[in-house]
């Protein structure tokens, strides 16, 4: 698909991004542009994309009646574009985000976009705001595509117009400062998803879902929440937004199977690989808690960590529970998680060789 291009008129200064650059955070900051590409259902029910285009970052005009305002019909997807030592920006398995925005699109009824124009929408953003693709360690230009029903209209039926978008916001370290193991709550209160819902679908309506256990897990003094299947044996399904993985004194790695309910994290797939090209055996398979909690207390379980596009590897130090806590020992230097955490970034960095040919150049 073609894309126009309009410049903003007021972009950021040198020196605003270059202060913003400095400390980015975390979803605080967004580029000078966003790309756009409209779809709209005619008469017959064809539906087509068009209109595709770079335009001047800003507020959306919205009629209030808009169908994703009152019924969530809303799917997003999360990718970064990291900068390498040449200067070039490459991002990392962009097919495997279409693919599943795709995935998402068909649950939530919504229009499919052909991958193509998934990506060359990443290509023409970035390339446009290619100065804001920050080049400290750790850091990447986070891209966020998404895609909104905005037909004006109370009746509860699939939206014949809908908008595809993309942002980008510079992003730091996640989770901010040096790489702590996290502590996580264990929600017994609520779940994430259920048989036939939405679990697999990257969609609003999960995190909006998730927010209420986010608030119990923070006056417990934890950032995330682990959710559990109550309906089969209290199995571990996954954080709010990031897959687990643990690893075991024998050297197996485990990580829940997808069931239906648990979302498939392009990071989780990418560290069975490098596992599996390390030696390891890998276990997709259920694990409920009751088994955590006994291998943690024997020492048969030697790391627990959550893995995510946003904070890549992340130790999990401890799960705290209504009944008590079960410490999870830190993975120290010569870990799996650290181990695989340092080659995936390398690879996403430019500074490992892309064997699995992963990487795709954007500017
Ligand atoms: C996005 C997301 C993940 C992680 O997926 P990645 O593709 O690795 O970023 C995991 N769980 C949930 C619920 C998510 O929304």
């Amino acid at each position: 698909m073609e894309f126009s291009q309009q410049l903003s008129t007021h972009p950021k200064s040198a020196e605003q991004r270059a202060e913003i650059l400095a400390n980015p955070g975390f979803g605080d900051h967004f580029t000078d542009h966003t790309a756009v590409i409209d779809w709209t259902q005619d008469a017959e029910g064809k539906g087509g994309w068009h209109d595709a285009r770079v335009e001047p970052y800003g507020p959306i005009a919205m009629d209030p009646a808009s169908a994703v305002l009152h019924y969530g019909q809303e799917i997003f997807e999360g990718l970064k574009a990291y900068r390498h030592a040449d200067g070039s920006v490459w991002t990392f398995r962009p097919e495997a985000n279409a693919e599943r925005f795709n995935k998402s699109a068909v649950r939530l009824a919504l229009p499919e976009l052909p991958e193509a124009d998934f990506i060359e929408s990443l290509r023409r953003l970035v390339s446009v705001d290619k100065a804001w693709v920050p080049s400290g360690d750790g850091e990447a230009l986070y891209l966020r595509p998404f895609m909104i029903a905005t037909e004006a209209f109370l009746g509860v039926r699939p939206s014949r117009e809908v908008s595809y978008r993309v942002i980008a916001s510079p992003a730091g370290n996640y989770f901010g400062g040096e790489l702590k193991p996290v502590s996580i709550w264990l929600s017994t209160t609520y779940a994430r998803a259920g048989r036939g819902g939405t679990g697999e679908a990257k969609c609003g309506g999960n995190y909006a879902a998730s927010l209420a256990a986010q608030i119990e897990a923070e006056s417990h003094g934890c950032k995330q929440v682990l959710f559990l299947d109550p309906f089969n044996d209290n199995a571990v399904e996954e954080l709010g937004g990031m897959n687990v993985f643990f690893v075991f004194a024998d050297g197996t790695l485990v990580t829940p199977a997808l069931n239906g309910t648990i979302l498939h994290g392009v990071t989780r797939s990418s560290v069975l690989q490098l596992a599996r090209d390390r030696g390891l055996t890998v276990q997709e398979r259920k694990i409920t808690i009751d088994e955590w909690r006994d291998a943690a207390a024997d020492g048969t379980l030697t790391e627990v960590f959550a893995c995510g596009t946003a904070a890549v590897i992340t130790p999990i130090g401890e799960l705290k529970t209504a009944e008590g806590s079960i410490a999870c020992p830190a993975p120290g230097p010569d870990s799996v998680a650290m181990g695989i955490r340092a080659e995936l970034l390398g690879i996403q960095t430019g500074t490992v060789e892309d064997t699995h040919g992963w990487l795709t150049r954007l500017a």
